[in-house]
């Protein structure tokens, strides 16, 4: 069986949603399908819970009528029958209801993941009815049933192999089983989600614990780019990436995918393709276990960086120096990603920055710290093996005229990360894309 995950803009209008309803029954295969919510949704739900934190409920109102309009308005449009219209419009009734029932209430961080959770609530109840209405023998799974997240807020793998799997043989001979995306329950059995962009990861994490033949990203570009399309012009196409290839690139920061999503398709060796909705016979990329010699494939960015400088003449190379800092680090639940030393001191980056200024404080015990906040980490991906020669002069070589922070290399063959102010990350990734890509 085949994952195949649609996001926002793929079922953002009515249209949409019987596009993406016939491509997924134009082979008569039997298909698990995760979805998002509609686009926007999701930031609007984000507008609502921030007036209910601020406890303005006529704020919150007046974005919620909008919205259940803006929903109301789809229902005449994507059904054909008035029992399928009433049905859904009752659904969404209900749902409008619910959202304006959190106006009455004391709001936590608890029930805006529950206000949250309702776009993809949304749009798999209304996608699924329109299936029904077409004859389609379908079945809409609920999400919070089969994932969830353990203690330390990571997907609780065994749990979702042994959930999804259960479903399966309860649930036989469907031929569309549809499910949400994003949203899961946490270990305490609370609604929850896997982050922004999350469905990416729902449809890799139940792509493995099925052991798919294939996890398809359906969205709205032809696959992953070799730069950010959204600031370099005359970007192109990635055919091929290997698992550890695309994990690098989502992780620091290729939008087209969530962050962690690759990597439970990589333990699991299941494929996952990138694919355009809106143009369904384009190639895309295919990320597998094959790695491709020579190449290098992609660069992409990640921002909001702040770099972490300690200097200590006294302490530096001493034994256990870097453990202590890094458990500094690990105390505040902070992870690292970059790391350079010299004989003097160190330097690590990172993006979570609530504890910064604790983290600091601690580190001042053991030398002089220095903090540049609004960085952005370029990160070139492809084969950057050691052996090979060329390849990192190459892209240090694009970067003549740019005031580089720090620089690895040598911690993976596949890739080389560089620190730059986020002012220089356009002309960075403009460099970096002439010289590495120029046909
Ligand atoms: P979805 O809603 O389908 O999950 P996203 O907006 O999350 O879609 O991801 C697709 C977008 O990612 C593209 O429209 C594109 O602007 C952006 N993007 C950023 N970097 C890349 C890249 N390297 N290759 C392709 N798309 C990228
Ligand atoms: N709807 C969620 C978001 O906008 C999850 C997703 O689309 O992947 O972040
Ligand atoms: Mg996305």
């Amino acid at each position: 069986m085949k994952v195949l995950k649609f996001g926002g803009t793929s079922v953002g209008t009515p249209q949409r949603m019987k596009d993406v309803s016939r491509l997924i029954t134009s082979d008569g295969e039997s298909k698990l399908v995760v979805l998002s919510a509609m686009s926007g949704t999701t930031n609007t739900l984000v507008e609502i819970s921030d007036y209910l934190y601020k406890k303005n409920p006529e704020g919150a109102n007046t974005i919620i009528n909008r919205l259940e309009q803006k929903y109301m308005s789809h229902v005449d449009e994507l059904y054909q029958t008035q029992e399928w219209k009433e049905r859904t419009r009752q659904f969404l009734i209900e749902e409008f209801d619910y959202l304006r029932s959190f106006t009455k209430v004391h709001f936590t961080s608890f029930e805006e993941k529950v206000v949250l959770a309702q776009g993809e609530i949304m749009s798999t109840n209304m996608v699924t009815n329109y299936l029904l209405e077409c004859g389609v023998n379908s079945l809409l799974v609920n999400a919070l049933d089969i994932v969830r997240t353990d203690k330390n807020a990571e997907p609780d793998f065994n749990y979702i192999k042994e959930k999804s799997n259960e479903m399966f043989n309860a649930n036989k001979g469907y031929e569309i089983y549809i499910i949400q995306g994003f949203i899961c329950r946490n270990a305490y059995g609370e609604i929850d989600n896997l982050l922004r962009g999350g469905s990416d990861y729902t449809a890799c994490l139940l792509g493995a614990a099925i052991q798919a033949e294939e996890i398809q990203i359906w969205t709205d570009i032809d696959g992953m780019h070799n730069n950010d399309p959204r600031i370099v012009e005359h970007t192109e196409p990635v055919r091929q990436l290997h698992f550890e290839e695309a994990a690098e690139l989502a992780y620091f920061g290729a939008k087209i995918l969530h962050p962690t999503c690759i990597q439970p398709a990589k333990f699991a060796g299941v494929p996952v393709r990138l694919l355009n909705t809106m143009d369904p016979s384009a190639p895309g990329t295919i990320i597998n276990n094959e790695f491709q010699p020579g190449v290098i494939k992609a660069v992409a960015a990640k921002d909001g960086i702040a770099c972490i400088q300690i200097q200590s003449s006294r302490m530096l190379l001493a034994c256990g120096f870097l453990r202590k800092v890094f458990e500094i680090f690990e105390t505040y639940k902070t992870s690292i990603d970059m790391v350079c030393t010299s004989e003097v001191g160190v330097s690590v980056t990172v993006d979570n920055l609530s504890h910064l200024d604790d983290i600091i404080d601690e580190l001042k015990k053991y030398g002089t710290v220095n903090v540049d906040r609004d960085m952005v980490i370029i990160c070139v991906v492809g084969d950057l093996n050691s052996k090979n020669v060329g390849f990192e002069t190459q892209a240090c070589q694009a970067l003549k005229d740019i005031p580089v922070r720090m620089i690895s290399y040598g911690g993976s063959n596949h890739n080389i990360s560089f620190l730059v102010n986020a002012s220089d990350k356009k002309p960075t990734l403009q460099a970096l894309s002439s010289t590495l890509f120029k046909k």
